[in-house]
C-alpha cells in the first residue's frame, strides 16, 4: 500500500560529528581533535552504514527537521561532511520545506564550502560565536578571533544563506554586563534571524574545572549574571529578537524547528557517538567511544555495545519530561494540551506547588498556560526540582525564590 507524504508521522534527524579544530576550556561536549583523517573516514562511514541501518524504521516518517552539530562539523574535510548529507537524503524522507542545519565555527568554513553546502540543501546554519571580545575568546581558548566570525558570517550570506543562527555566551570569567551587552549588540548589527544566549557552567573534566579555584575569583557572580541576562533579553526583544526559549530568541518565524522538538516531546533519531534518540516512546543514546561506535556499527559480529542507555518511558515519568522542557518555552504548559496528553488535570497535579511562583512573580498564567517569567526562567532549575521533587540540577540564585 502506497503510503501518502501526508500519512507519515513527522521525524527530526540529528546527526553528532566528535571532531574540532582545537578543544575549549569549558567545553564538556564529546568532542576531540582528530590525529588524522583516517579516523574521520572510518566514523563517517560507520555514520552512513548506521543511516542505511535505520532505513526501514525511518520509511513511514517525513524528517522536516536535520541537524548536523558536534564538535565542529565544518572542521573536517567538506567532502565527509557532504557524504554525511548525502546519507541523510538517500535513506530518509526529507521534506522538501525541512529545516536543514550545520553547525559552524567561524573560520572553519570557506566560501566554497558554504556554497557546497547550500548546493546540498543545508537551510540554516548555526555559527558559534561565544563572545565578540577577543580576550573572552582567548580565555574561553576558542579557535578564532572575532574577525574570523565577521568574515565567516559574511561568506554564508553570500552563499544565500537567509536564516542564521549566532550562540553567545554569559558568565564567562572577567566577563562584565557591558562586555556582553558590546557582544550582543555587536551580533544584532549583523542581522542573523536567531540568537542563542547560553549561561557559561564549570563542568568536572574540563581544563576549567581542574583550575577552578584559580578562575573563581573572576567569575560574575549570580547576580551580575541575571542582570547580565536580563539585559540582554531586554535588549534582544527592543531589536524584534523574541524570545521562545530559555536561551533562544529569534525574529518572526525563525525559531528553531529542531530544537522545538526536543522541548515539545516530539520524536528525533539521533545517529553517532552519543547522540540521542525518542523513538517510538523509546528513549536511547550511542555509546560515547568513537571506537567502539565504529566497531559495534560496522562488524555485526561484535559483542561490543552500541546503545549505552535506552528506556521506556512511563506515564508518570514521561509527564515529568513534559513539564520540565516544556517550562524552558515562553509557551509554558498548556492545561488543555496537558490534560489531552495525560489524562489529568495539569492543576489538580501540581495547583499547590505552583501556587507560590505565581504568587512571588517567578510564573504568570497567560492565555491558557503556566510560563515563566525572565525571573524564573534564570532559576527554572530550582523551580523544576520543586515542582517535580528531584535534586537540584545546578547552581541557582535562591535569594530570588
Ligand atoms: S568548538 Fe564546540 S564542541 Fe568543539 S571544543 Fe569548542 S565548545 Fe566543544
Amino acid at each position: 500500500m502506497r503510503i501518502d507524504l501526508y500519512d507519515k508521522k513527522r521525524l527530526g534527524i540529528y546527526v553528532h560529528v566528535p571532531f574540532c579544530a582545537s578543544k575549549c576550556a569549558y567545553c564538556d561536549f564529546n568532542s576531540f581533535v582528530p590525529d588524522d583523517g583516517e579516523i574521520v573516514t572510518r566514523y563517517v562511514d560507520a555514520l552512513c552504514a548506521q543511516m542505511r541501518d535505520y532505513r526501514d524504521s525511518g520509511k513511514n516518517y517525513v524528517a522536516d527537521s536535520v541537524y548536523i552539530g558536534g564538535g565542529t562539523p565544518t572542521s573536517i574535510d567538506p567532502r565527509e561532511l557532504k557524504k554525511i548529507i548525502s546519507s541523510v537524503r538517500r535513506n530518509f524522507d526529507v521534506s522538501k520545506k525541512a529545516e536543514f542545519t550545520v553547525e559552524v565555527n567561524p573560520g572553519t568554513a570557506s566560501y566554497s564550502t558554504f556554497r557546497m553546502l547550500k548546493r546540498a540543501g543545508v537551510t540554516r546554519i548555526s555559527m558559534g560565536l561565544q563572545s565578540a571580545d577577543n580576550r573572552e575568546l582567548h580565555l574561553l581558548s576558542r579557535c578564532h578571533t572575532r574577525q574570523d566570525f565577521v568574515e565567516s558570517f559574511r561568506a554564508a550570506r553570500q552563499a544565500g544563506f537567509d536564516n542564521i543562527n549566532v550562540d553567545l555566551m554569559f558568565g564567562i570569567p572577567a566577563q562584565t554586563p557591558d562586555s556582553l551587552m558590546k557582544s550582543l549588540n555587536f551580533v544584532m548589527r549583523m542581522e542573523p534571524e536567531h540568537i542563542s544566549l547560553y549561561n557559561l557552567k564549570i563542568e568536572p573534566g574540563t581544563p576549567f574545572w581542574e583550575n577552578r579555584l584559580n578562575i573563581a575569583p573572576i567569575l560574575p557572580d549570580e547576580d551580575t549574571e541575571y542582570e547580565m541576562y536580563s539585559r540582554a533579553v531586554e535588549a534582544m526583544a527592543a531589536r524584534g529578537y523574541m524570545q521562545y526559549e530559555i536561551s533562544n530568541f529569534s525574529r518572526f518565524g525563525y525559531r528553531c524547528i529542531h530544537n522545538l522538538k526536543y522541548w515539545n516531546c516530539e520524536e528525533y533519531l539521533g545517529f553517532g557517538v552519543s547522540a540521542h534518540s525518542y523513538f517510538n516512546s523509546n528513549r536511547f543514546a550511542f555509546t560515547d567511544s568513537v571506537d567502539d561506535y565504529i566497531e559495534a556499527v560496522t562488524d555485526k559480529s561484535s559483542s561490543v555495545p552500541l546503545t549505552s542507555e535506552s528506556e521506556i518511558l512511563e506515564a508518570r515519568e514521561r509527564m515529568g519530561e513534559y513539564i520540565m522542557l516544556r517550562f524552558r518555552l515562553n509557551d509554558g504548559v498548556g492545561s488543555v494540551d496537558f490534560a489531552r496528553r495525560f489524562g489529568v488535570s495539569f492543576e489538580s497535579l501540581y495547583g499547590g506547588k505552583i501556587l507560590k511562583y505565581l504568587k512571588n512573580g517567578l510564573m504568570e498564567k497567560r492565555s491558557g498556560s503556566y510560563a515563566l517569567t525572565t525571573k524564573g526562567m534564570f532559576v527554572s532549575n530550582y523551580i523544576l526540582s520543586d515542582i517535580l521533587e528531584f535534586e537540584d540540577l545546578g547552581s541557582v540564585s535562591r535569594e530570588l525564590v
